[in-house]
């Protein structure tokens, strides 16, 4: 294992090579005066947007393009605010913050997911919708990238408060919602019955039925079959591809997943199903280890039925830092971002990591990680899963024909197989990283798709 660890960065050559004194992603800079003066400051941003961006200048800067197209594809097209009064049970008024940022749409409509959490803000939503245009292109999507939030915490929202919720924030984000336009998809905190609301929320505005306009919907309201376990599906895909790459198996692996929520929970599962000891599980509040392997569909049960893995009765109790740092060959982030810090990277064990959550390495961790020989299959490539069976979800309502599961899990296995095969062969080429080489992929294709359109020189 580790064959990707130790990648170099590519060689910068034509215009690039002029302007920029070093080609490193530690010494990330701006291509020169004229896109300096387009784009924010980085420092008047978060940390997380921040590396976002510092994980794309990394690479656009070895890509031999114009220094003013940097501009064009690291700024998203549209940011909406909103703010969501809502009547909560107890007769009060509340008001929520909610936004959608819609990052590109060179090659498609806008798509993205909706989070609900109290830690949503808008550095976030739009560094968020920038890694969902270059995952939708790196896993060949029609599709644009976008992405949403709620800043509130729906643990504590009963059902109906989180209905009214999520019907007053569809209507004021309806007028750049729509089945061709931006079709939004379940993200951390929302679910299936959230989408169903936002479908029939837009529905009754336009007057009929759009199953287009939303995915991750319950099967019985149009979703597809295998949507729900699609992104952890996914997950597994890639694991699997990358191991028999080093002529490995999933057989017998240890594998240790922090977050068990929708990713992280059939992940386990499906890793187990295939053989692998799930020897830690860790949610917000901590977790569980077992060294022989976790029963996964009995703690699914319980932290289902519970909320939280506390009091769990199989198991030593474990930390989210304990887990990052366990004894194990696979560690698989399918949390929340920035949850393998530099403080965190120089003490992980494990050779593989698979980001199934959404930035969950910061660039300086990536580094350490790289150093040590840790390979790290990102998050564009490792949590495509859910946005393909989306798309496929989106087909299907759209011609309302609908797939058996067979079908869709044997084009999911097709598409991210290719993707794998695609990211690695580009890796060999330019002997770089996994992320190295799935941004260059990513970021040429959209590219591509601007230039064609005219909308770059
Ligand atoms: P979820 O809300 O279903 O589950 C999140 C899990 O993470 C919960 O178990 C929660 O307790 C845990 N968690 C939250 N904050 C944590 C912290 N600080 N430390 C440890 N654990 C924490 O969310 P999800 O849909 O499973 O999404 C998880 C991640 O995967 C997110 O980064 C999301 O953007 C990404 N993702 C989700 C999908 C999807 O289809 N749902 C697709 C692609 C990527």
């Amino acid at each position: 294992m580790g064959a990707r660890s130790a990648g170099r960065n590519i060689l910068l050559s034509g215009p690039i090579r002029a302007l920029l004194p070093v080609a490193s992603w530690r010494n990330v800079c701006f291509m020169d005066d004229s896109t300096d003066r387009l784009l924010p400051k980085p420092e008047q941003h978060s940390k997380f947007w921040q590396n976002s961006h510092s994980y794309f200048d990394r690479v656009y800067q070895t890509m031999d393009l114009d220094p003013i197209w940097r501009a064009v594809l690291s700024t998203p097209k549209r940011v909406l605010t909103v703010s969501c009064p809502v009547r909560m049970d107890d007769g009060r008024i509340q008001v929520f913050t909610g936004y959608r940022a819609q990052h590109n749409n060179a090659r498609g409509p806008f798509k993205g997911g909706i989070r609900y959490d109290p830690s949503v803000e808008r550095d976030e939503v739009m560094a968020l919708a920038m890694l969902q245009t270059w995952k939708n292109a790196l896993v060949d999507l029609p599709y644009g990238g976008a992405k949403g939030g709620v800043v509130c915490d729906p643990r504590i929202l009963s059902m109906a408060e989180k209905e009214r919720l999520t019907r007053r924030f569809t209507s004021e984000i309806m007028p750049i919602l729509g089945p061709v336009t931006d079709i939004p998809a379940p993200d951390a905190g929302t679910d299936a019955q959230v989408m169903a609301w936002i479908l029939d929320t837009y529905s009754m505005m336009v007057g009929h039925q759009e199953l287009g306009v939303v995915t991750g919907k319950p099967v019985h309201l149009g979703g597809s079959v295998g949507r729900e376990e699609a992104t952890g599906r996914g997950v597994m895909n890639i694991l699997r591809k990358f191991l028999a790459t080093q002529n490995k198996t999933i057989e017998g692996c240890r594998v240790a997943v922090q977050g068990f929520g929708n990713v992280g929970f059939h992940t386990a599962r499906l890793l187990d199903e295939r053989g692998a000891k799930v020897i830690a599980i860790t949610e917000r509040a901590g977790g569980i280890a077992v060294d022989t392997g976790i029963d996964v569909v009995a703690a699914g049960s319980f932290y289902r039925e519970r909320g939280t893995l506390n009091d769990y009765p199989h198991g030593d109790a474990i930390t989210n830092e304990e887990l990052l740092t366990c004894d194990c060959d696979v560690l698989i982030p399918a949390a929340m971002e920035n949850t393998i810090d530099t403080d965190v990277a120089g003490h992980v064990k494990a050779k593989v990591i698979v980001e199934a959550a959404n930035g969950p390495t910061t660039p300086a961790a990536d580094e350490i990680l790289r150093d040590n020989g840790v390979t790290v299959l990102p998050d564009i490539l490792a949590n495509a899963g859910g946005v393909t069976v989306s798309y496929f979800e989106w087909v299907q309502g759209l011609q309302n024909f609908f797939w058996d599961i067979k079908r869709v899990q044997d084009e999911l296995q097709g598409v991210m197989e290719r993707a794998f095969d695609a990211v690695n062969a580009k890796a060999d080429e330019a002997d770089c990283d996994y992320r190295a080489a799935a941004y260059t992929i990513a970021i040429s294709r959209v590219a591509e798709a601007c230039r064609l359109k005219g909308l770059f020189p």
